[in-house]
């Protein structure tokens, strides 16, 4: 894949600078060693005088073929003392050998010419990190999800059943799902009214989710219609035809607010467009949305809701609203019934 070469220059410096770190670790444990045992900077000073010897000979043309054997005695005595010493020092076999952190490519990004796999997965992940830039993924995760904020009053004709339950069998779920993530992961749709905590646990589950090294993309689908209508980002400008590549083929597609995008054909042929082929190729998507089925079905189409409701594992949002949570209920029911679909549904019970 063509990267823009904005992003070759930030994954080309960060690989200079593991370089430079890893080098500056060998260096100083070998300046730890030589200040514990002094004797050693002798020996190498020796070592090397024996070399240039040796070198001088050569240049000169000289013929030393009797002293060779002499010299090259002594210096495998030097050499064993030397490796005593080490020895002393550390019993690791490796320890004064810079410790790349790829041991193919020696940091260097590249292996006889050609790309090492380290810095293919590093401009990769570079894309990613951008392509993020501006979602708060790091600021919500599952340790400050507090479900202090819901209810625990039970409703009237269900004793057992509280907002603060149904949700800690969501949060739970969600946990769940982004502790287990893989590519074959469900597709998820969080429906619910604002506030509920539909996006604090799409960036929570984002956010374990990159930790674990998966590709993960977080947008609304405002922002979503508007790059790709826009092209607004600077770096894809070299790259145009990537763009939607990236959120078809990333290991984990989050969706946020579909429906507060201002409707066109445009945008509803992209997100349509978008959920279709990622699941062509099972790739999991979250999608969240304030709407209900029915009102995600008259803003999109028809289609679109069939394609998410045979596809997706419904996860409802409840809070205080019971009228609400009832009628979208209903309004999942009925559409499900007419297309005989069942529904996978977390939350409601
Ligand atoms: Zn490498």
């Amino acid at each position: 894949m063509a990267y823009s070469s904005d992003i070759y220059r930030i994954v080309e410096s960060k690989l200079a600078n593991i370089r430079n770190k890893k080098q500056i670790e060998a260096t100083k444990k070998r300046d730890d060693f030589l200040r514990k045992f002094p004797e050693a900077q002798k020996i190498e000073t020796e070592i090397s005088k024996f070399a240039i010897k040796i070198a001088k000979n050569i240049i000169l043309g000289k013929d030393f073929s009797e002293k060779i054997d002499e010299l090259k005695k002594k210096n495998l005595s030097l050499q064993n003392k030397l490796k005593n010493l080490e020895r002393k020092f550390s019993p690791q076999k490796d320890f004064f050998e810079v410790n790349f952190q790829c041991k193919a490519c020696k940091d260097t990004g590249y292996v006889s010419g050609s790309m090492c796999e380290c810095m293919r997965l590093m401009l990769k992940k570079e894309v990613y990190e951008k392509l993020n830039k501006f979602s708060p993924i790091s600021l919500c995760s599952f340790d400050t999800f507090s479900l202090s904020f819901y209810s625990d009053k039970s409703f009237e004709e269900n004793k057992n059943s509280s907002p603060k339950k149904r949700m800690k069998k969501i949060f739970y779920f969600c946990k769940n799902y982004a502790d287990k993530f893989s590519v074959k992961s469900e597709n998820l749709l969080f429906q619910g009214a604002t506030g509920l905590g539909k996006t604090h646990l799409s960036l929570a589950i984002a956010k374990k989710v990159i930790e674990v090294g998966f590709n993960v993309i977080y947008g609304s689908a405002q922002s979503l219609v508007l790059n790709l209508e826009k092209e607004k980002f600077s770096y894809f400008k070299e790259e145009t035809q990537n763009f939607l590549k990236y959120f078809t083929e990333c290991d984990l597609l989050i969706l946020d607010d579909l429906g507060v995008e201002f409707p066109s054909t445009f945008s509803n042929f992209a997100i349509y467009n978008l959920i279709d082929t990622r699941l062509m190729f099972s790739k999991p998507t979250i999608i969240s949305t304030n709407l209900s089925m029915l009102e995600l079905e008259k803003k999109y189409s028809e289609r679109l809701v069939s394609r998410i409701l045979g596809e997706y594992v419904s996860v409802d949002f409840f809070g205080e609203d019971i009228r609400q949570q009832k009628r979208r209920k209903k309004d999942l029911e009925i559409i499900a019934n007419q297309k005989k679909l069942t529904i996978n549904f977390i939350g409601s019970k």
